[in-house]
């Protein structure tokens, strides 16, 4: 049995017709689940008892629960329990133009970045659509107030779960639903090159960004194992291909490790490397974690310095719950361990 939360509205139309019911009973649904925010069939007070008794059939509408929460004043970090015990987690943060949430879509990850939390433990599966949608509708009933912005930035690789992350982005999309524009939603990737061909086709708004991390293949095969299958010259390319397609400015994310990838000639060798491309690079601060050797750049400045002088698009990264485990996986990692 299917959980609710994983139908876009076409494909809940559909399970209408299919039942020879009228359509516009899938707005309905999206009303009470969405709007209303009633998950309970036997709540849905304008639907016909014998539809409710076939919902009810049909449909699961379990929720994941959040069973730890840190705050500090911006931030808010979550641990997700799942249903068959599984954890998960989502950050939230305040910024000057709305609330934005950092959500995971796998338990785990296999893409074996050596600087990652998250990725010391690996994937144990994919999220479904629901698990994803999950975490915004209970963080939003946990502040009482709207999300604005939606980053899959958390555990997991999206594109290692491309189906459910697209449905997912969907469902948070309809003006239906959730309503969150496109523009507003990022989804991050650690290069899987026919993903982003195959992200390139669907038309949307969606943000894209790269984590690059590295000005070229000797430095990203150390930090990064998905770059001995797809080595920077062809992500690259990639990019390009993806820009030309979409007409959309690509988000290079390059998280600074001290004596790793923060030189003055790496500074000058990535801006050689992107040099005229739609891109803007956020550096990253290195959030530390106990398990990992690797530390926080203390050169940023001047990296930033040097892509600017080159006429590179550049900011770096405000800092947001480093006393709250919010590096990501942090709180897994330690509630796995226990
Ligand atoms: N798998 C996807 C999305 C999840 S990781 C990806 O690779 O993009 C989200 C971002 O956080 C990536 O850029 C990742 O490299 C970065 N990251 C991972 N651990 C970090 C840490 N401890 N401090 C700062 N950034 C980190």
């Amino acid at each position: 049995m299917s959980n609710i939360y994983n139908y876009k509205l076409t494909d809940l139309e559909q399970y209408f017709e299919n039942i020879n019911e009228k359509k516009y009973k899938a707005k309905q649904i999206y009303d009470w689940l969405y709007i209303k925010r009633i998950n309970d069939f036997n709540k849905m007070t304008n639907l016909k008892k014998d539809l409710i008794n076939k919902l009810n059939n049909d449909f699961s509408n379990d929720f994941i629960k959040i069973i730890k929460k840190q705050e500090s004043k911006l931030t808010n970090k979550y641990l997700f329990s799942l249903l068959d015990g599984n954890y998960i987690e989502a950050v939230l943060m305040r910024h000057d133009y709305g609330i934005s949430v950092c959500i995971s879509s796998q338990v785990g990850c296999n893409m074996g970045c050596l600087f990652c939390e998250s990725g010391r433990l690996k994937k144990v599966r994919n999220l479904e659509t629901y698990e994803m949608i999950e975490q915004i509708l209970l963080i939003e009933s946990d502040i009482k107030e709207r999300i604005s912005s939606v980053v899959i930035m958390g555990i997991g690789e999206p594109f290692d779960n491309y189906d459910n992350v697209i449905n997912f982005v969907k469902i948070i999309n309809s003006p239906y639903g959730i309503n969150i524009g496109q523009r507003h939603i990022t989804i991050s990737t650690c290069g899987i090159i026919p993903k982003i061909d195959k992200f390139s086709e669907e038309d949307m708004q969606v943000n894209l960004a790269i984590s690059l991390h590295a000005p070229n293949n000797e430095i990203r095969n150390k930090i990064m194992n998905v770059n001995k299958v797809y080595n920077i010259e062809e992500l690259i390319a990639c990019l390009k291909r993806y820009i030309a397609k979409t007409n959309r400015r690509v988000t290079i994310e390059y998280v600074m490790l001290n004596n790793v990838n923060d030189s003055y000639d790496n500074a000058v060798e990535l801006s050689k490397l992107i040099k005229g491309m739609n891109v803007y690079v956020n550096l990253i601060p290195y959030n530390e974690t106990s398990h990992i050797e690797f530390k926080k750049s203390d050169k940023i400045m001047e990296f930033y310095d040097v892509l600017k002088k080159n006429k590179i698009n550049v900011t770096i990264r405000k800092e947001f719950g480093g006393n709250i485990d919010a590096a990501c996986g942090q709180l897994r990692a330690k509630e796995v361990e226990k």
